[in-house]
């Protein structure tokens, strides 16, 4: 198929190679002109494992070209729409000027039997109304949405073969030659048993953010379960041990920490509950204001716990923080928990030393004040304390008797809990979980 890609961020970007990947002839378009350069050039302008293969592979072979031009879309018949959706600047809705834009630009275009997909996160009832404007502005194109679940980290491989696929389609005859392009796209998916569920634009669109609703309840549910714990003595690990081996609970999204962050859990979650109170039913999903705010408390936690251990005085001391990203094995730090707890250490007057391997210039261009190193070493080497929050595999993997030797004092904060306890305090650590 010819395919374009509008959007070459996290999500566009890794969609747009791996289409290419899988033989379509793709081109990607974004108004960011450096990230645009380094994809033209092959080279991904974020950290995400699998992608730098796939993404020189294609553009050598010339089925993968990347533009700043929108008129490069004429080229082809489907397009995909991957733009952002933040969060609004004044209010908890999503912003959606970016996907209007796109789909502005797009329509001027686009021949009649193209198809539109939309995989953007969007608030329920936007792609009944982006098919209204398209029929005005582009007649004879098919809208379908077909939300993304890629997972930072493993995106590569959950595109090319996702969990399931949902295709939002419009009723009739062009809803079903909509899904027959989808199903010849994402062939080698469906031919491995990739579920597929079609249904309305207005499942499609709340599959995605019911689906995030959940994951960031599982995550905060645990993490409630830890202030509890806190409180009594109890160990949240166990107690998540215990009642993941229940199969309706399952142990998955139940590690007790600092929380979720990133750029999807915490402003989806919010403009789910924005729309929803738009369409008078705020009630319903209010529960989730809770979720957010159990979340943030994780943050608030891990910045009193440093100062506990640091006597109650920030001014002067050290602290070496593991991990930038909001999560392992990426290097994106929007509403990254480890980014924000650095901060308000920084403001209480700490000398935070930071380190992450992949998120540090990602870092260092939201929060220029922070002291970096690359070195784990140099970063550990003095600290009054060490502060875990990003579980990097080279962190949970550090020998506490070697790095012992590094530190002014031995205490560490393991914001993910993942560190081997017993060990740590075997080799002379003061060591605090969070709800353990
Ligand atoms: P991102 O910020 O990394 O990328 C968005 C890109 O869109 C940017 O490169 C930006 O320059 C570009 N853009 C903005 N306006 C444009 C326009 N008019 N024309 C062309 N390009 C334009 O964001 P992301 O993480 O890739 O997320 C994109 C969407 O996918 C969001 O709705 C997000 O919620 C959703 N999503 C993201 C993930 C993820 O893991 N990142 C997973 C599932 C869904």
């Amino acid at each position: 198929m010819r395919i374009s890609v509008i959007g070459c961020g996290y999500l566009g970007a890794v969609h747009a190679a791996a289409m290419a990947e899988l033989g379509h002839d793709v081109v990607g378009v974004d108004v960011d002109e450096a990230k645009i350069a380094l994809l033209a050039a092959g080279k991904p302008p974020f950290f995400e494992p699998g992608l730098p293969e796939i993404l020189a592979s294609s553009v050598a072979s010339g089925r993968l070209r990347f533009t700043t031009d929108i008129s490069a879309a004429a080229q082809a018949d489907v397009h995909f729409v991957a733009v952002g959706t933040p969060q609004s600047a004044d209010s908890y809705a999503a912003d959606l000027r970016f996907v209007d834009a796109a789909f502005r630009s797009l329509a001027e275009h686009i021949k009649p039997g193209d198809l539109v997909v939309g995989k953007s996160t969007v608030p329920v009832g936007t792609a009944a109304r982006l098919a209204e404007e398209l029929a005005v502005a582009a007649p004879g194109v098919t809208l379908v949405w077909n939300p993304e679940f890629l997972r930072e980290g493993f995106a590569v491989q959950d595109t090319v073969a996702p969990d399931r696929l949902v295709y939002g389609v419009p009723e009739g005859e062009a809803g079903e030659r909509a899904a027959r392009i989808l199903d010849h796209i994402y062939a080698s998916a469906l031919a491995a048993g990739t579920p597929v569920i079609v249904s309305d634009y207005a499942t499609s669109e709340l599959v995605k953010v019911a689906a995030n609703a959940f994951l960031a309840t599982k995550i905060s549910f645990i993490n409630a379960m830890a202030e509890i714990a806190e409180v009594t003595g109890a160990d949240v690990t166990k107690l998540a041990d215990a009642i993941g081996h229940d199969k309706r609970i399952g142990r998955r999204f139940l590690n007790a920490g600092v929380g979720f962050g990133g750029g999807c859990l915490p402003k989806d979650i919010r403009a789910f509950t924005a729309r929803a109170r738009e369409l008078g039913k705020g009630e319903s999903i209010a529960f989730l204001d809770e979720i957010d705010k159990i979340n943030l408390r994780r943050r608030s936690r891990v910045v009193e716990l440093v100062t506990q251990e640091l006597g109650g005085e920030l001014a002067g001391k050290r602290v070496a923080m593991l991990g930038l990203a909001f999560k392992p094995h990426s290097d994106d730090v929007r509403d990254s928990p480890a980014l924000e707890v650095a901060l308000r250490l920084v403001e209480a007057g700490a000398d935070v030393v930071a380190t992450d391997p992949q998120a540090i210039e990602s870092a260092r261009l939201r929060a220029p004040m922070l002291t970096y190193k690359r070195s784990v070493e140099q970063t550990l080497r003095g600290a009054d304390v060490v502060v875990l929050l990003t579980e990097w595999p080279e962190f949970v993997g550090l020998d506490p008797e070697q790095v012992g030797e590094l530190v002014a004092e031995k205490r560490i904060i393991d914001g993910r809990n993942s560190l081997d306890q017993a060990r740590w305090r075997s080799a002379g650590w003061r060591y605090t979980g969070l709800g353990r």
